[in-house]
Formats: structure tokens, sequence, C-alpha cells
């Protein structure tokens, strides 16, 4: 049995710190935000090399008051891609615009530059791109676009900790980045959690008021704001894990190119950062034809694969009513018929990769006969 991923046992490797990390926030009742919050709003900044950062209670509600914060409301519209995950789209909603979607490149995944420019309306306010898997998407170009229409930038990092795109951060190139902290990501909280960096103090204000009811002080309501403050716990545990999420990592980045050696000689489609990019393979996946069956195969042999994302969220019945339709984004389509993830987390072993390799080798070929 090789799991997807193993959260029990990240927590036997740190148990002694986030037992007492999680003790000393009960014992102080500091349970919404708080002193360890504020500490982790720090070193969060600092890690992502951005001057501020505002600690939510998820990833959902970053992307949605970084929206708001954006000034993004009803009649805007807002780009960005049909290949993430539903709070993407979910969030833009929320702000009362409109979700609009270009497709992805066929080699990077992510946001095609090129497809950005005939997307831009006069409604047009921002664009979210999204650094999917872990690897940034092509910001410099992205950021020219924004620039030459008046646009705000806002990243869906949720992905990306630690990511590097020409050796900035993620989060740090847009107005905006958005990270999620819920417990698989790649820093991940005992619970939901999430947060907004950014290098604009004009923004932050807005940012802190949004997340606690629009208070200036209290019961002084200056805007209509939201209950999305972060719990004390939450930043406990992730002060603990900051000391650790640069050598997990590493670590990540070892068995993504174990993969790609083993892998190398295999007609899969495999993931190919560009060389300016630090990609933190939040997911490993690789393409394949006759994905579904290999899927179920590994399965029954006990490797848990899956798969991110097998419906693009512009064919998700939630969100038919946006009015797209099979065929609009075909790179985005093809990649949900033939993406497969394969287990990747720090405390996974080069044995397990091999053993991985092996049974999708064997659930290959059985498909090919
Ligand atoms: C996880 C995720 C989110 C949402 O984060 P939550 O903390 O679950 O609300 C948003 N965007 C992407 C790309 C994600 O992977």
């Amino acid at each position: 049995m090789i799991p997807f991923l193993d959260l029990k046992a990240q927590y036997q490797q740190i148990k002694p710190r986030v037992d007492e990390a999680i003790a000393s926030v009960v014992a102080s009742a500091q349970f919404v935000l708080g002193p360890e919050v504020t500490r982790f709003e720090d070193r969060f900044a600092a890690y992502c090399k951005v001057s501020h950062c505002r600690a939510v209670n998820s990833g959902t509600s970053a992307l949605h008051l970084a929206l708001l914060a954006a000034g993004v409301g009803p009649g805007d519209e807002v780009i960005t891609v049909s290949m993430t995950f539903v709070a993407t789209t979910a969030a833009i909603l929320y702000s009362g615009a409109r979700p609009v979607f270009v497709d992805v490149d066929p080699v990077t995944w992510t946001m095609d530059p090129a497809l950005i420019e005939a997307a831009i309306t006069p409604r047009t306010k921002a664009i979210l791109p999204v650094h999917l898997h872990g690897l940034m998407a092509e910001m410099d170009p992205i950021m020219a676009i924004a620039r030459r229409h008046g646009l705000v930038v806002i990243e869906d990092a949720a992905q990306a900790h630690g990511a590097e795109y020409r050796g900035r951060r993620a989060g740090s190139i847009g107005d905006l980045g958005c990270f999620s902290f819920y417990p698989g990501k790649n820093l991940g909280a005992y619970g939901e959690a999430g947060a907004i960096v950014t290098d604009r103090p004009d923004l932050v204000h807005k940012l802190s008021l949004l997340r606690d009811w629009g208070q200036a002080a209290k019961y002084d309501h200056v805007l209509p704001g939201y209950n999305y403050r972060m719990d004390g716990i939450q930043g406990a545990v992730l002060n603990v894990k900051m000391d650790y999420i640069e050598s997990w990592t590493e670590a990540r980045r070892a068995i993504a190119a174990h993969y790609d050696r083993l892998l190398a000689k295999c007609e899969f489609a495999r993931p190919q950062p560009p060389a300016h990019s630090r990609h933190v393979y939040h997911v490993y996946a690789i393409g394949l034809s006759g994905r579904d069956e290999v899927l179920r195969s590994l399965q029954k042999s006990g490797i848990g694969a899956g798969i991110h994302y097998p419906v693009p969220v512009h064919l998700q019945k939630a969100y038919a009513n946006l009015g797209y339709h099979a065929g609009d984004f075909p790179v985005t389509e093809h990649l949900a018929g033939t993406f497969l993830s394969l287990p990747i987390y720090p405390e996974l072993t080069p044995e397990n990769v091999a053993e991985v390799v092996t049974q999708l080798e064997r659930a290959a070929l059985v498909e090919a006969v």
C-alpha cells in the first residue's frame, strides 16, 4: 500500500512540537487570531519575500478578499483558467464578478499568455493565473499584459508555497497572492486556513478590515466584512511547520526528479518546468491515454493515484450558466482526460517511487495490449 498522501507520517515526525504548540494556544485561550497568527504572518511574508501577509480561514477566503481588496465587484470580469480547483471560479463569483476562462499552455499546463488579450473587454478588471500543481504560470508576459491594460493581477498560489519564477517567489509578483493551508497542501494546517500576501500597503488595511467584520475597532464597522479570521491553533501549527517547509519542498523536488528519471523511457507526458522556474510539486502528474483503466488498476494494486482535475470547471454542472461548452478549451479538456497524479509527499521513499513506477508500467502495458 502506497497512499496518495500520508499526513500521519508527517505528524509523527513533528509530534512533540505540534502537541506543545497546540496545548499552549489552548492554555492561552487565544483561539482566534492572536500572537501565533501574527508571528506566522510575519514569517510567511518573509518566506514569500513580500512585505505583508494577512492570515484567513481558507484559501477560498483568501481569493475572495484579494478580489474585494482589489476593487473587483459586480459588472467586472476576471480572466482565469478552467484547469483548476473550483474554488478559483467560486471566489470570483462570490465577489459578484464574472469569470472568463482562457485555455492553458500544453507544456506548462498553466494560463497561456498568448490567449489573454483576446479575452480582455472594457469590463475586465483582473487576471487570476493559477500556479497549477506547484509550477508558476508565465508571470512576465502576464504582468506585461496587465500593466498595458491597467488590470490587477491576483495569483492563485494555493498549490505553490515556495515556488519561484525567475528567482521571485509565488505570490510576490502579482498585486496580491493567495495561499491555502488546507491539510493536504504543501504547507498544511490542522484544519482550514489560508493567507493573502502583498507588497501594496494600500491594500493591507482593507484586507485586515474585510476578514474581521469590517471592524476598525471593536463594534466600529466601517465596511461590510466577513468572519474570515485564522484560528490561533492553525497559526501555532503553521509556525512549527515553517521550520520544515524548505526541507519538505526539497524532498518533493527530489522525489519528482526520481520519477522523471524512472519515467524517462516511457511514453507518458511529464511535467516540463521551464529552467527559470522552481516547481514545488504539490502534484506530480503525468499524461497518458487509457488513463481511467490505468488508474483503476493502480488503485487495485494499492497505489493511491488520483486526478487533478478530471472535469474542468467550465464543464461542471454548477457553472453551466457561465455558458461554456465542451470544445471551448481543447488543451484543458485534453489534460482533464489524460492527467494522472502519482503519490508525492516528503516521506515517500525511493523504494516507494520505484514501486509506483513498476506498477504504473505494468498497468499501462496491460492497457496497451
Ligand atoms: C486548495 C485550492 C484552493 C482553495 O483553498 P481552500 O483552502 O481549500 O479553500 C484554491 N485554489 C486552488 C488552485 C487550490 O488548489
